[in-house]
Parts: structure tokens; sequence; C-alpha cells
């Protein structure tokens, strides 16, 4: 028996996790009680890694397209197989006819934290899309205008604080979402133990509302205007302290301004929510000794994202809560530097270029991907012609699953990394399958940098595999792109990888290395493989690290693991000004982008909260966005694919049904069909979902492996 302890990754909540293995078989999986993070917290995801290393229908080898069928091919005649079908198209069309995806896997998973963005280049093309921008990519633009970093996420500081007003989360059944908090729910009920207030801002009673002290349920899609009435009430009864921060805050007027005609009365009406309670929850926030408000995929992934992105931290900086212990702080994850200096920076910007079709503004290089049927679809200069994505499952996950799924079926050569053939990947010519996450090393950078505390964590595999690591692979691809054929060698790339992260600490003042000689620095990396000398370069340049002789006892990675459950630096610390990186040098609480977006919001002030129903997502412990879904051991009981209708709404609906029968009406079938056509001649981005189908447009809906070759190509 051999008991392995490594950081689960397959959500942001990053638990520990013990594995007890024999040989080649996973015995056991259960939290680890001894990580000084999670401490032994694991939900039933966690626990499904030994499913998903077993799956008999996880891809071991990698597959390429043989008609209608798939065969199983050596590592050489796959790549091979890619170049064959990738190259020409890109030599024929230009490489803006490639089409880059990326899934939210690749945050999980060393190879996708550092190699991704080397594909990108290689790619050469601005067809860039992610999950980012059908998730949080509203927090990306309001984080990058007010404080020029977008990824620099305000964290709810849940371990310290007295109040928390959260808005469009779920984290009894998600675990948190760009925020870092194993056992969430179990934090929550923390804060209400020590005598503080927790308030839920959902249209559904979820059952993290359930055990909130106070429940608004607010209409949907209008938490941006419930935000801007509380931060008008902030302004109008003079609660507004910005605190420790104010010489560094520059716009509080112009917020007020533009905030004037947000009352608290006038947002009452379209949101559902009275005014003495909008308020309320003013006063509340201001008073506690230390309150913060977080806003997730209900105040993101709406009409109004960046508006309620931004709205959240202008009440946070206003009651003077924004970087202040028990408020919204910033993470400072072991592998980088606490600032130091003088604030100020490039700044940031979205719309350096838009899509072909539709227009849509890039931001951090991506587009939406909301438009990426558009732009498979439509002829012309830099129509997707050629595909690549490395995880992920946009056909299922993504707005209009039919429109997509149809996209994809014509596409003229498609490669997939991934371990499974799923709705996306079964379009694809060949998938090159990484190895399960049992089967390799981690270090959670990406989710480091949202957690709560300031932990550092490696995670050894647990198994050994003779099949090329993920990063392994996406070397190979990058060698592919920029043309250097199948015989490149790929340390070509992971010296590349590395030369990135040294030259950068060698150029920064700030780094323990800097000015030092490069060669040196490299040589104490040599004798690790490619990812674990970046994580131990990183690791020794960061706050606690030796900083390569500078302080004999700080952090490598050989002392990392010599500490299998993690190791605890201590809660989040004060940043701002230093970490501030707006050209101005200081938070800009009210960019013009942002400003000029609220005249849209106020247009709504006017719309009716009744009459009209929105359908509205929600998350499930037992699942994980558009995968897992193979695991029985997840998807058996109690169908859970169904939708949830306020039962007064039931009652009129039926209603209605009776009286249409009645008058001859023909019936929703053709109410519904003639909505579809509507939504796409108007090329509507949202999804149309179908009500009768329990396949839809329900993204937790795929329960084995799906069909292969469904659909007809139409261009090959
Ligand atoms: S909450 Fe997330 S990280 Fe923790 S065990 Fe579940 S899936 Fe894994």
């Amino acid at each position: 028996m051999t008991t392995t302890f490594v950081t689960c990754p397959l959500c942001e909540a990053t638990c520990g996790l013990e594995v007890t293995s024999k040989g080649s078989d996973v015995v056991r999986i259960r939290g680890d009680r001894e990580d000084p993070f999670s401490r032994g917290f694991i939900c039933p995801k966690g626990s499904t890694l030994k499913h998903l290393h077993v799956d008999p229908d996880r891809l071991r080898a990698p597959v390429v397209r043989d008609g209608d069928d798939w065969r199983e091919v050596s590592w050489d005649e796959a790549f091979a197989e890619v170049e064959r079908l990738l190259m020409p198209v890109l030599e024929e069309h230009g490489r803006e006819s490639l089409g880059l995806y990326l899934g939210n896997p690749n945050v999980h998973t060393m190879a996708g934290q550092l190699y991704v963005i080397p594909l990108v280049f290689a790619g050469g093309s601005k067809n860039i899309f992610s999950a980012s921008t059908v998730d949080q990519m509203p927090k990306h633009v309001s984080s990058g205008l007010m404080w020029g970093d977008p990824l620099s996420f305000p964290l709810p500081d849940i371990d310290r604080t007295d109040y928390l007003l959260m808005l469009g989360a779920d984290p009894y059944e998600s675990n948190g979402s760009l925020c870092t908090a194993p056992d969430f729910p179990g934090r929550l009920e923390a804060i209400q133990a020590r005598g503080g207030k927790v308030v839920v801002v959902d249209p559904r009673r979820s059952k993290t509302a359930e055990h909130a002290d106070e429940h608004i349920a607010v209409v949907p899609g209008t938490d941006a205007l419930l935000l801007c009435g509380i931060a008008h009430a902030i302004f109008d009864e003079g609660l507004d302290e910005v605190g420790r921060l104010a010489p560094h805050v520059t716009g509080v007027d112009e917020v007020r301004e533009a905030l004037e005609e947000f009352t608290p009365e006038a947002v009452a009406g379209p949101t559902g929510v009275e005014a003495g309670t909008i308020r309320q929850l003013a006063r509340d926030l201001a008073a506690a000794p230390a309150g913060v408000v977080y806003g997730r995929i209900g105040n993101h992934t709406v009409e109004f994202g960046t508006l309620g992105a931004w709205a959240a931290d202008v009440c946070n900086v206003l009651t003077g809560n924004l970087d202040r212990p028990g408020g919204a702080m910033f993470a400072s994850p072991p592998y980088t530097r606490i600032p130091q200096g003088e604030p100020g920076g490039r700044g940031f910007a979205t719309g350096r270029w838009t899509s072909r079709v539709k227009g849509h503004p890039e931001v951090r290089g991506e587009l939406p991907v909301a438009t990426l049927a558009d732009e498979i679809e439509t002829p012309g200069d830099g129509q997707i012609r050629a595909f690549l994505s490395v995880a992920g499952n946009p056909v299922r996950s993504c707005p209009n699953s039919e429109r997509l799924d149809a996209a994809f079926a014509g596409l003229e050569a498609y490669i997939a990394v991934d371990p499974y053939i799923n709705e996306t990947t079964r379009h694809a010519d060949v998938i090159l399958p990484p190895p399960s996450a049992l089967e390799r090393s981690h270090y959670d950078f990406a989710f480091s940098a949202n957690a709560v505390r300031r932990v550092a964590k490696y995670s050894p595999a647990v198994f050994t595999t003779d099949a090329p690591d993920e990063g392994e692979i996406l070397a190979r691809l990058v060698l592919l792109l920029m043309g250097a054929g199948l015989d490149a060698d790929t340390d070509l790339v992971h010296d590349q990888v590395l030369d990135h992260f040294v030259d950068r600490e060698l150029r920064d003042e700030t780094s323990p290395i800097f000015g030092r000689d490069k060669d040196e620095i490299v040589a104490e990396l040599t004798s690790l493989a490619p990812v674990e000398r970046v994580i131990d370069l990183r690791l020794r340049t960061g706050s606690f690290g030796d900083g390569f002789g500078a302080d004999p006892d700080g952090l490598t990675l050989t002392r990392l693991r010599e500490k299998p459950h993690g190791i605890d630096y201590g809660p989040l610390v004060e940043r701002f000004p230093a970490a501030i990186c707006t050209e101005s040098g200081k938070v800009e609480l009210a960019p013009p982008s942002v400003i000029d977006d609220l005249e849209r919001l106020r247009d709504t002030l006017a719309r009716s909260a009744n009459g009209t129903l929105r359908l509205v997502g929600r998350r499930q412990l037992r699942s994980n966005n558009s995968w897992m879904h193979n695991m029985s051991v997840l998807v058996k009981g109690e169908e859970r694919c169904t939708l949830l209708v306020n039962p007064v709404d039931a009652a009129e609906l039926r209603a209605r049904g009776r009286v249409e029968r009645a008058r001859g009406v023909t019936g929703r079938k053709g109410d519904r069909a003639r909505r579809s056509d509507r939504r796409h001649d108007e090329g509507s981005r949202e999804p149309a979902p179908r009500l009768g189908s329990r396949r839809s447009a329900n993204t937790d809906e795929c329960g084995g492996r799906p069909p292969r070759r469904e659909h007809q190509r139409t261009h090959r």
C-alpha cells in the first residue's frame, strides 16, 4: 500500500486528497485531514478521481478518424496525421483559418498553465476562444479597468469577515469560484458561528440561500441594478468612507454623479427588491467591522455582467473594504512576491481587435465563444476551417449547442487534446489524450492565485506512465504549428518556457536573482523535469523562497516535497497601493467605458419585473461543468436534469395553457418553434433550450459516451 497526498484538480477548491494505492490500483481516496487548507474536506467528486482513472472509456492512446469509426494509433502516427491534416489548411487559407478553444481543465494542469501560451503564439491566429467568456470574463474586465490587473480578483476574505453579501453564487453546490476556499460551506457557517452575517442574493432558493441569514430573491439578471442601488444608498446616507486607500482612489465623485438616478426606489421595481431592503443592505455593509460584496456567475454571465462586477467592487471601495482584512482582498500565492514600491503600470485595454463576423472586441486576447459558430459558418477571409481544442466541450457547454454541433461537423480539420470522445471531440480527426490526473504531478498555480490563504502544495504523480505527459503533447503541437516538423526536439519548447520565467526574474529589480548569471540559475534546475523546473524557480523566487542562496532556509521544491500536506503561510495580506497597475497609479473607480455603459443600464429601470420568464442555470454538487458524466457513481440516482419553476409561475402557465386550449390555440410546441426561428433569424447568442428534450441545452446532460459521427460533414 502506498499513500500519496495530492491536490484535487477537479474544481477551484483545491482540496487535499489522500490517495491509497496498491500496485497500479487505487484502493481509496479520501480527504487529507492534515491538509492545512482543506482539513479533510472532500466533496463527492473528489473520490471519483479513481473512477476517472480506471474508466474504460477514457482514451489511453491517440485515435484517428477512420471513416465512421476511430482507430488507435501510435503517438508518432498521430502527430503525422495532425501535420497532414492541419498544415495544408493553414498554408492555403492563412493562420486566421485556425480556431483554438481552451477548456476549463487547462487551469487545473501545469501543462495548461505553461504550454498554452506558446501554443497560441505558434498558431498565429486571433481566433482564440475559451470557457472564460461564458464564465468570469466580466470580472477580468472590471479588475483590469479598476486596478490595471485583469488577473487580480478581489476575494471575499471569508475567514475573517463579519458580513458577506453574496450574489449569484451557490458554494454549497460548487464550493466557490473566483475564490479558492475548500469547504466553503463550512467557512460560511463559521462566519455565522462567530456572530457575523451571510446574505445571499439569488433568484432561486438555493441550498446556499437556505443556509444564509437572509435570502433576497432578486429578479434574474438585475444584480447590477441592485448593486447600483446599494452604492447609491451608500452615498445618499453618507456611509461612504474609503478609508486607508482614499489617497489612492480616483473617480468617487464621478461615480456618485453617474449613479444619481439609480436610487433604491428606482431599482426596486425591476429588481423585485424593496427600497428599504436595499438601504438596509447598504447600512449593514457599511456598519460591519469588515464586510465584503462577492458576486459570481449570476452577477457575471448576464446582460450587464461587467457593470455588475464593477458595481460590487464600487461597494467594497466605498465602504473601505477593499484590500482590508475581512473585506475584499487579493491573493498572495507563495510563488509570487508582495509588490513593493510606487503604484502604477501599463493599465488595461480591450478591443485591440474584433471578431470578423460580428465585430465583438477581444478581451485578454480572446473573442467571445458565443460567436464561435459565426466564425466557423460564415464564408470569407479568416473563416475558421481548422480547429484545435485543448480540453473542454464547447458543443455542450457554450451557447447554442445545436448550432455549434453542426458547425464543428463542417470543419476541414479538427485536432483535439482530450481524454474523452465527447459531444465536441466526436467531430475531431485526431484525438491526443493526456494521462489521467493521477499520472501527473501538479502545483496549482492558477487557484493559489485566488486562494483566501497563502498555501504552497506540491502533488506528486500517484502512478507513472510511459505515455507522453500533456506538456510533451502540447510541445509537439507547438513545434508542428511553427513548421519545425515531426522530428523537432521538444526540449526547444521546454527550454523556451523556462527561459521566459528565468528572464523575467533576472530583469525584475525586486527579484532575489535580479541581474544574476542566467546559466548559473538554469544549472541549478536542470536535474528536474520540465514542469518541475518552473515550479522550483517560482517557489525559490517567491515570498518565502531561498532566492537561490539568498535565504538558505527558504522554500524550494525539494523542501516542499518534504511537506506532503502542504505549507500554510497564513492569511492574506494587504497589497495596495503598490499592486495597483493602472496608468494613473490609482484605483479607477469610474472607468469611462463603464460609466458610458451605465446609460444602457439606466434604460432598464423602466423594465417591468413581471410578465416574462427567464431561464437561469444552476450548479449541482455531483457535476462538473460539461464533463464527469461518464461516472455512473456521480450520475446515478434521482434525475437531476430538471426544470425548476416557481409554483406561482407554474400555476399561471397551466391556467394559460387551459385557456389557450379552450380557444383552440395549437399549443406550446408551435410557439416554441416560432420562438426558436426568431432567435435564429436574429442571430441571438442565447441557447434555445428545448424543454421537452433531456439532451438539450443543459450542460450537465450527457449520461455517457456520445454516439460517434452523427453528423455528416459538409465541407470536406
Ligand atoms: S470540492 Fe472540488 S477540489 Fe474539493 S474534492 Fe470536490 S471537486 Fe475536488
